[in-house]
């Protein structure tokens, strides 16, 4: 088989895999054409198909109603019918047997989550994963089966197996949900960039320092600011001529240890003059 035909097969098989997720082994449904066809130009089936599908586990099977329609049919259809007999018989719920159409539409539908046990044959048909392909040489059928299933379906052309390509419908579904991942991928790219230029701003605003007008010390300057009054107000009295008793008193009151040789030079000059003055007068 030729490379380029595996490859187109496998990427089919894969975008099944990511839309619904494929069963492990994969069932396979045949109907009496496919079976017909696959007699006629002596191919076996398991072969042929495990080579074509990229080697994965196979469960070819069939259903009741598609082997009694056979029997219906007459001696024409004993070579397929023996075909048919070796398959495993899917769980098809028919108690009368119907057309082999409508039970397999019935049987491509997704299984449902709750557990169907088949009552003859007591197989279990749980698994939500369930999606077969359907092998038929019926056109009717395979376009029943992709809006169904929206799985490819397999068909034997000049005894040659083929996979058909994905359904419309299964296309859209993998473009949406393929663009969905992309977009929720630029969003995250896109949250990582601002958390990462938020650092970058922080870090240089850290890098630059405290601001310097932030540690200029205030409670010196206040006292300064004090100690500049307290010395403008002694200036006034001495100019203003003003008793500097309740100055001096004050003064005293509040540094007993102050004494005289502490008093600045311009005071004890002052008391010095009004002294002299009131002895001499
Ligand atoms: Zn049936």
């Amino acid at each position: 088989m030729r490379a380029k035909k595996l490859k187109r097969n496998r990427r089919i098989l894969d975008a099944c895999a990511e839309t619904f997720g494929l069963a492990d082994p994969l069932p396979v449904l045949i109907d009496s054409s496919f079976a017909r066809m696959a007699l006629r130009h002596k191919v076996n089936m398991s072969d042929q198909l495990h080579r074509l599908l990229d080697g994965r586990n196979l469960a070819l099977c069939t259903t009741r109603c598609v082997i009694k329609e056979c029997q219906l049919l007459g001696p024409v259809m004993a070579g397929t019918l023996k075909v048919l007999s070796c398959l495993e018989l899917h769980p098809c719920h028919h108690k009368r047997p119907t057309t082999a159409v409508r039970c397999l539409t019935k049987a491509l539908r997704p299984v449902a989550t709750e557990p169907t046990v088949d009552e003859a044959s007591g197989v279990s048909a749980s698994d939500p994963n369930w999606r077969p392909l359907l092998a038929s040489n019926s056109e009717r059928l395979r376009s029943l089966a992709h809006e169904l299933t929206g799985m490819p379906c397999l068909l034997l052309e000049h005894g040659q197996p083929l996979l058909t390509g994905l359904p419309a419908d299964t296309r859209r579904l993998l473009a949406e949900r393929r663009l969905r991942g992309l977009r929720a991928e630029a969003d995250e790219a896109a949250a990582v960039a601002a958390a990462a230029t938020v650092d970058a701003s922080v870090l240089k605003r850290r890098q630059r320092g405290a601001n310097p007008l932030s540690c200029l010390k205030k409670k010196r300057k206040r006292q300064t600011e004090q100690q500049q009054q307290k010395s403008d107000e002694v200036h006034r009295n001495i100019d203003n001529n003003v008793d500097l008793s309740s100055t001096i008193c004050r003064r005293r009151k509040r540094g007993r240890r102050a004494g005289w040789s502490r008093r600045p030079w311009h005071v004890r000059q002052f008391i010095v003059e009004q002294l002299q003055q009131q002895f001499l007068v």
